[in-house]
């Protein structure tokens, strides 16, 4: 079994004013709470919250006696978590100032400071008692509730102070039993698309995150420009950024193309396999890009996010993944073990067998093998999974190519297994209907 946490986001009702009121009060002792913790965490090389609890509490109890003991403790945690983050920054040097600056707040509690009263009422500790209010629960709450989702004792609460309302982030936590996988599905994240294997069929997913994630950034620049020059920092730049922001956020496409891969995995009760990034920045687009904070952000957002993404959905369905080394992954023939030339195509030939491959689909045949033989991390013996090699297909005279498949048409669907093609691939790798 392993254990899977979501956080979820309720708001609650609009308060009165009165009861508003107590909890900016709340807010402000634990922003003072946090700051001087931060700072002397900091100052003494602190990093572990048991320590600082230990240094701090009975000066803390003393300085905010009107406050319910408990918000010491996760005062602590919170600022033991800034300044270990903080510390860690220092260590490379990066930051500008001393200490860390505490700017957004929100107040940690724990099961001594919040209770939930039924599935629509909760209450929360304050230096004036107890509160209690309802919440505004939605649909996506009422999903992981239905499902047998538990909530866990930690809860965090941020202040709309436009809106007088709390907005609660709740943990719902799941037990989900993992598979023992019956196969592999190889996938292989690159610039412009995700690959996967599944059936002994290449479907290419086309993804453009490159132009995504770069076009944002210039996107963005352009416009802080513009607003620099025009108003100086107003308040139209941060809502021109927000709505771009908001755009972006629908063109995440790593969420779809993980759940795609995930259900499929699931379906066919298969272990996934990734490539093994690690510390692999040297990738051709990214060496390309100067600056080091975007060169940073669009491997994220490529490549470790789209795996991120893969990973937690994962943990969801209880499909195991393995880690193969991604070393001469799209170089050598998967049947000849002889290197491939490429030609400056995507499409190269193989140098022993004379065969044509789609560079992307070699990539996948060769995570496949990897994780048979056990190149893995910690690749299973492939002899458990009843996985026969004499049966991977391979169409030895044609283009290995995969099926390419749209964004705007895969964006839309929500299992590979209703897959529609609407142009047919030129050939079907593999005819003995593996
Ligand atoms: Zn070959």
């Amino acid at each position: 079994m392993i254990g899977v946490t979501r956080t979820i986001i309720v708001k609650s009702v609009k308060l009165p004013r009165k009861v508003f009121k107590v909890f900016v009060e709340l807010e402000g002792m634990y922003r003072n709470m946090v700051e001087q913790l931060v700072m002397d965490a900091v100052k003494n090389d602190v990093k572990s919250f048991i320590r600082l609890k230990a240094f701090e509490y009975k000066e803390m109890r003393k300085l905010y006696s009107k406050l319910p003991s408990h918000y010491v403790y996760t005062a602590c945690q919170d600022a033991s978590t800034r300044a270990k983050s903080f510390l860690k920054l220092k260590k490379l040097s990066l930051p500008k100032r001393n200490y860390p600056e505490v700017k957004k707040i929100t107040i940690w509690l724990d099961d001594e400071l919040w209770k939930p009263n039924g599935l629509t009422l909760i209450k929360i500790a304050t230096h004036k008692g107890w509160i209690i209010t309802w919440l505004e629960p939605h649909k996506q709450y009422w999903k992981y509730v239905n499902r047998g989702w538990k909530l866990r004792s930690e809860a965090k609460i941020k202040l709309d102070k436009k809106n007088r309302q709390l907005i609660i982030y709740l943990t719902f936590a799941k037990e989900v039993k993992e598979h023992k996988p019956e196969g592999y599905l190889p996938v292989d994240v690159n610039e412009n698309n995700v690959t996967i294997l599944t059936d002994g069929i290449a479907y290419l997913f086309e993804t453009n995150v490159e132009k995504i994630v770069l076009g944002y950034y210039y996107k963005r620049k352009e416009i802080q420009e513009r607003y620099d020059k025009v108003y100086g920092k107003l308040r139209i730049k941060k809502k021109a950024l927000k709505k771009l922001k908001e755009k972006k956020k629908k063109a995440d496409i790593k969420w779809k193309i993980a759940n795609i891969i995930v259900k499929k995995a699931y379906e066919k009760q298969n272990a996934i396999i990734l490539e093994n990034l690690g510390k692999r920045v040297a990738n051709k687009m990214i060496a390309r890009i100067k600056n080091k904070q975007l060169r940073h952000r669009v491997f994220q957002a490529s490549f470790r996010g789209i795996q991120k993404a893969i990973e937690e959905k994962a943990k969801e369905y209880g499909i195991s993944i393995i880690y193969v080394n991604p070393r001469n992954t799209s170089k050598l023939c998967p049947i000849h073990n002889a290197p491939i030339t490429y030609n400056k195509s995507r499409v190269g030939k193989c140098s022993k067998g004379k065969e044509l491959w789609h560079r992307d689909v070699v990539a996948c045949w060769n995570l496949f093998f990897k994780a048979l033989r056990g190149d893995g991390s910690d690749a299973p013996s492939p002899s458990k999974h009843n996985l026969d090699v004499s049966h991977v297909p391979f169409g030895m005279n044609a283009t290995h190519d995969p099926i390419e498949i749209n964004k705007s048409l895969w964006a839309r669907w929500k299992f590979l297994g209703g897959i529609q093609i609407y142009h047919k691939p030129p050939y079907h790798l593999g005819t003995n209907g593996y």
